[in-house]
């Protein structure tokens, strides 16, 4: 969301990942920890025969901690209804109450209005 406001730098963030699916090569522990990734023989983790391999169950419990969001529950998700259902999903799950604009699930608000997520 930080992105689409062109907030990036405001908020101190890098411009790198942009969500759980390995899109290029700022995709920074993909690159290092992932071949099937790196190569692009897999589009999402799911597809993987390790499905969930160590480096993501790390990754994940990072941000089940930091961010109370788990990436393999997404994936997980994307796998049983697919990227645009998903995608649809998380648009009304993260929609602000109060002004109708996105909520951020990292900072916790809505940055058109400030409204706070419970
Ligand atoms: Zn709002």
């Amino acid at each position: 969301m930080a992105r689409s406001k062109g907030l990036l730098k405001e908020k101190h963030l890098k411009d790198g990942c942009k969500g759980c699916r390995a899109q290029d090569k700022k995709c920074a522990w993909v690159k290092r920890d992932c071949v099937l990734l790196r190569k692009h023989q897999i589009a999402f983790c799911f597809e993987c025969p390790n499905f969930p391999c160590e480096n993501l169950k790390k990754f994940d419990e990072r941000h089940i901690r930091e961010d109370q969001l788990s990436p393999i529950e997404n994936l997980l998700r994307i796998k049983e209804v697919g990227a645009r259902q998903w995608l649809a999903e998380q648009a009304e799950a993260w929609k602000c109450p109060q002004c109708g604009g996105n909520l951020c699930v990292i900072d916790r608000e809505c940055y058109d209005c400030g409204y706070p997520c419970p």
